[in-house]
Order: C-alpha cells, then structure tokens, then sequence
C-alpha cells in the first residue's frame, strides 16, 4: 500500500493561494494602476522616466500591482528596438541601510563570477560602481526598491534619483520605485529626498469587503475544484478581512487555512465553520508568534496579569499588576523593572492585541488612568508561555488550565501572593 496518496479533491491548484503567486488580472485597482501606467509611460517613449513612490498597508496590492505593470512594460518596450528596458527588483525587507541596498544592486547588474562582498567598501566606493554598472547598460532602468521602510538611512532614495542630474550618470536614465507599507515613512523623509522621490505619488488603500471578495472570488476560481466551496464561505472570509486590515494576503491565507481544514478532515466541501475555525487557529499562530518575540519581563508582565484576570481582578492599573510582577520576577531570579518601564510592557502587549486596555477618568480630580485586561484566552497565552511559567512556578490560578503531563511544580511559596 502507497504510503503517499494524492488529495486533491478540494484543490486543483493550492499554489494559487501561496504568497508567490502573481495573478493574471487585478481586481479592483483600475484607479491605481492606470495612474501608475500613466508615471511609467515615459520609459516607453523613451524618455527619462518618473520617480514613483507607492504606499499602503501589507496587503493592498502595492507589490502585486508592480510586478503586473512591470512585466507588460517589459513585454511592450521589446516591441521598440530603440529603448533597452532592464528592471531591478529588490526587497529591503532585511537590509537596514543604504549601504547594504547598494550592493545588492551593484551584485545584481553584475554577472555571477563578478559579485562584489556585501561588506568592507566605503560607501562612496560601492555607490561609484553602482553608477558604473548603471551606465553599463545605457538605456533605462527601472529600479524597485519594495519594503523601503525596513531602510533607516534615505541616502540611496537621494542618490539614485539625483545620479544623473548630479553628473554620476551619463547613459543611462534611471527610475525609482519606492515601495513602502508604512504610512508614517514618508512623512519622515528629508525634504530633498521626498522632492526626488516623491515625483509621482500612488496610494494604494486597504480593501473593503466588497473588493475582497472579488479578489478571492478570481483565486478560487483557479485554486478550488468546482463546487468545493460553499456559499458563504469567501464573504465570510472577505468580511473577516475587511474587519481586520483590509490586507488581501490575510484573506487568501484564511481561505487556504480553511481548504486546508477541509482536507484534512476528508470533508467534500468547504464550510463556514472551516472559516471560522480556520481564523481562530490563524489568529493563535499570531499571536503565539507575538508573544515569543516578547522579553523575558514582557512575558513576566504578561503572567501577571493573566493571574490576576483569571482572579477576576481586571480590569487593573498598572501599579496594582506591579507587587504581582514584582513577585513573579523576583521569583524567576530577575531584577523588576521600574514602574514606568513594566507599564511599556503592558503598552507593548495592548499593540500585539493580547490586552486591552480602557482610559478612566479620575473624578473630580480630572486626570486620567488606564485600565488593563486580557484580551485573549488563556490557553493560547499560556501554550506560548511555558518557559515562563517553568522559571517562575505554577500559579494556582492556571492549574485548572495546565495539562497534567507538561504541568511544572507547584510552588507553595505562591499561597498567599
Ligand atoms: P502589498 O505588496 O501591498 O503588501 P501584495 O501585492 O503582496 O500586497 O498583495 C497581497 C496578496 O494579495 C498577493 O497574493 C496578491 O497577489 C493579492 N492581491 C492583492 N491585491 C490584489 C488584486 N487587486 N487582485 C488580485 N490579487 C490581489
Ligand atoms: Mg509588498
């Protein structure tokens, strides 16, 4: 007997929902993507072309609507034996400097046998074989740069616009793509970087359900078999994420997580409750990760208070989960932080969507507090959190919620805390 048996009653073709598939038509972009034909149109008019930048959330499109308009202006400048169309693509998601950014680019202009190391070289020096390798290829390039505000320094976004004008380019005529998925980034540039950069404007804005469903209509179309799904399932899905982000990626992802269900559970169809069980276990894989990436006195902070909610003492303020964390940290061999930064703590778990948190007015005395409570359940919190549980002890709050199998010991010295 196969030890391996194809299932693919439920997908035709499950790649159609993967992070790396490029649809063949956008939905629902019409706007966006012909301002966006319109700043490339020069290069096919020969002309030195716009400097484009494009912002959004994750997941609106930005890098699918690039990659769709740059392989059709690929495609129709070849039809044109006077432009030399080369299109550099690179994501910065992992380079935090200008430095790192132009060797990458020096790397991919250059041939495989003649890549120069990532490090070592003066920044003046990389960028002068930058602009070498640059006119090298006489006509126009395009230069993409998608996830810029992973870059801390703006001198690339300055230099490369500015390479011709400042004499370090004779051929080629160069473009600048800036992507980026945080509204703030622009903002934050230097006047003289934003002016080059800046040149055409695009913002691609979070989808409504509406859109949503539209685009995971077109994906289910090639990903599922006829008649797999059910019909609530992609409004279910689009509402979701148009409730959430707005972020087509987190829409198609749950649609897969709930295909993915469907098959593992052998069922013919598709079902709203493979949805919504699909989303809760997405939203566990979120969280758990949110919860990792936390300190070890985040995770304290997060004890704490989860000890005291499962006390029915939330929602509380900052200075009464204070003795707790103070206890809890002393007991895990760790100096408590100071007031001010446990409540940073506190901030930081209401930006992952672990607390909650309510501003309270003081009364007559006219000030204000905050309040915090747990937002998730706690055998998500505490499956990612038993590390801290094991350094510090078993509270007798969660002991109801631990497994007997991974259960640590009891401390006694909590009876009473
Ligand atoms: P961003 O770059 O803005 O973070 P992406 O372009 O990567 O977002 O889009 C996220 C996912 O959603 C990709 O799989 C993409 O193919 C899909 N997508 C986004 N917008 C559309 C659209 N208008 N039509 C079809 N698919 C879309
Ligand atoms: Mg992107």
């Amino acid at each position: 007997m196969a030890l391996f048996e194809r299932d693919n009653d439920i997908y035709r073709d499950r790649d159609a929902l993967r992070e790396d598939y490029q649809p063949e038509q956008l939905v629902g972009r019409d706007e966006e993507l012909r301002t966006y034909q319109a700043a490339l149109q020069p290069v096919i008019n020969g002309e030195q072309p716009n400097n484009v930048f494009l912002y959004g959330k994750t997941g609106v499109g930005k890098t699918a609507a690039t990659k769709y308009l740059l392989s059709h202006l690929r495609e129709d400048a070849a039809q044109y034996d006077d432009i030399d169309l080369s299109v550099t693509f690179l994501n910065c998601d992992g380079l935090t400097s200008s430095y790192q950014i132009a060797t990458r680019l020096v790397n991919s202009l250059r041939s495989e046998s003649n890549q120069i190391s990532t490090t070592g070289y003066p920044l003046a020096s990389v960028y002068e074989m930058l602009w070498e390798e640059l006119d090298d290829r006489a006509g126009t390039v395009l230069v993409v740069l998608d996830e810029i505000d992973h870059v801390n320094d703006d001198s690339i976004l300055y230099q490369l616009p500015r390479a011709r004008a400042n004499g370090n380019l004779e051929v080629a005529k160069i473009g600048l793509i800036g992507i980026s998925n945080d509204f703030s980034f622009r903002d934050d540039l230097s006047p003289k970087v934003k002016s080059s950069l800046c040149e055409q404007e695009i913002h691609f804005p979070a989808y409504n359900a509406e859109n949503l469903r539209a685009i995971l209509e077109q994906r289910a179309e090639v990903a599922f078999h006829d008649g797999v799904l059910s019909e609530e399932v992609i409004p279910l899905c689009a509402a979701y994420g148009a409730k959430d982000a707005g972020d087509a990626r987190q829409s198609i992802d749950l649609l897969m997580k709930a295909g993915d269900l469907a098959r593992d559970e052998d069922t013919e169809t598709i079902e709203e409750d493979h949805v919504r069980r699909g989303r809760r276990a997405l939203e566990r894989g979120r969280i758990k990760e949110g919860i990792n990436g936390l300190t070890e006195h985040g995770h304290l902070v997060l004890y704490a208070l989860l000890t005291l909610d499962l006390e029915d003492e939330t929602p509380i303020r900052s200075r009464d989960v204070r003795p707790r964390y103070t206890r809890f940290a002393e007991l895990a061999n760790r100096d408590p932080l100071v007031p001010r930064r446990m409540r940073d703590h506190l901030s930081e778990l209401a930006m992952l969507g672990i607390v909650s948190v309510t501003e309270r007015n003081e009364g007559r005395r006219g000030g204000t507090y905050r309040e915090y409570a747990l937002d998730m359940d706690v055998e998500l919190i505490l499956s990612a959190m038993s590390d801290t549980v094991e350094l510090v002890g078993v509270h007798d709050s969660i002991d109801p919620y631990l497994d007997d199998g991974d259960k640590p010991t009891t401390l006694d010295e909590f009876h009473g805390t």
